[in-house]
């Protein structure tokens, strides 16, 4: 089904009624310099242009090039602070290869604070290329007519992948979660089959990608299997695409809450991105390169329990009503736990949501209004711990 819906872009930008050529103008400092400005990424219908700013700091010798961007959902502030305060002077000393950071990827977000772009009220972090569009760019002939074109938020999630597919050896998404969450990251399935890539390969990229979720030094969490991570569009997300389409290591970082710049996952954030320089070489002693203004090097966080865990949304309101949690963030659970009580408006009791996993409370889902199949929190459940996955047919 997905095959189908992108075809038609790329006719469009065939045929010249968008520019083919998608990459964005990512600047390549001389080495041992930084650079910092803004890249035009569409022009405005009032005037002026739309831009996405960035920071490219170019080592003094060679080495990997790293990809942080922050603010893909507008209202997830924190990771535009890490994207901003990863870079700095004393950084450049040692460093070997170059770090391109774009602390804000959603420009039209961060302005009202809101999660989504106002262009077409879009998620942007579901827009990224699929693998159809990838298929389409290697062998434009195969492209076939679909539907629709690809709308304003699309086409720019296309300048960006098309900016680190070709670009990037390892990628940082800067995101938060949600009210009081734990932070934590995640670690998406690869996929193989439908002409991504062979199993083998697959695997070779799952071995990248736990060394990578491992020196974060936040818990790493299991996105969702396969099925569910396809009907959600995650294979579209910032990372997802990274990974699945471009074949880069690629992680989501969610750092605590939305809205406010939070002190401490925001350190956390920095120090996990130089822990991942670390790993790959780019820094010797990722302590001694943290900025000074942030206090001292933090030790990484502990995940709440041990074993191997994936993202899970639920359990699920049965009898609607107010509800009251009786977890929190970081709360380890046992199958069969009471994660919220559910009370009427006048305060009488009407049911309990018992945890249907054993796992931690990653966050309460905001808002106590429960309905039908309303789920009550985000948690970290038990998981198999299969690294890589194929995804459904199409229908
Ligand atoms: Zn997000």
């Amino acid at each position: 089904m997905f095959v189908r819906q992108y075809k038609v872009g790329v006719i469009l930008f065939m045929t010249g009624a968008v520019c083919r050529d998608m990459s964005l103008a990512v600047p390549e400092p001389e080495p041992g310099t930084i650079e910092r400005g803004c890249l035009d990424v569409t022009t405005l219908p009032t005037g002026g242009t739309e831009v996405v700013p960035y920071i490219v700091a170019n080592g003094a010798t060679d080495g990997p090039t790293l990809w942080i961007t922050g603010t893909i959902h507008g209202n997830e502030v924190t990771g535009m602070a890490v994207c901003q305060d990863v870079i700095h002077d004393e950084l450049l000393e040692g460093l070997a290869g170059r770090i391109v950071s774009l602390p804000i990827v959603n420009p039209a977000g961060v302005r009202r604070n809101a999660r989504r772009s106002y262009y077409g009220g879009d998620d942007p972090n579901r827009k990224f290329p699929d693998v159809a569009y990838v298929e389409a760019e290697a062998d434009p002939e195969e492209a076939v007519d679909g539907p629709r074109p690809p709308g304003q938020q699309e086409i720019l999630c296309r300048r960006i992948f098309d900016s680190f597919a070709d670009d990037a050896d390892v990628l940082l998404d800067m995101h938060t979660a949600s009210t009081g969450a734990y932070p934590f990251v995640i670690q998406d399935r690869v996929l193989y089959g439908r002409g991504l890539r062979d199993e083998e390969e697959a695997r070779s990229l799952a071995d990248d990608l736990d060394d990578l979720a491992n020196a974060f030094g936040l818990p790493v969490v299991f996105e969702y299997p396969p099925e569910e991570y396809i009907d959600q569009s995650l294979q579209r997300s910032t990372s997802g695409s990274a990974l699945n389409q471009a074949g880069i290591p690629a992680l989501t970082v969610e750092l605590g809450q939305h809205n406010v710049v939070e002190t401490q996952w925001h350190r956390q954030g920095v120090a996990g991105t130089y822990r991942v320089m670390e790993l790959f070489g780019m820094v010797e002693d990722p302590g001694a390169v943290f900025p000074e203004e942030l206090g001292p090097f933090p030790e990484p966080l502990d995940p709440p329990r041990e074993g191997s865990f994936r993202r899970y949304v639920g359990p699920h309101v049965e009898v609607p009503g107010l509800l009251r949690h009786q977890v929190t963030a970081g709360d380890v659970v046992e199958e069969g736990d009471v994660i919220a009580r559910v009370v009427s408006p006048e305060g009488t009791e009407r049911s309990t949501v018992r945890s249907d996993h054993a796992g931690w409370v990653i966050q309460r889902t905001p808002g106590v209004a429960g309905y039908e199949n309303t789920a009550v929190a985000s948690l970290a459940v038990e998981d198999d711990g299969d690294r890589i996955g194929t995804p459904p047919e199409e229908e």
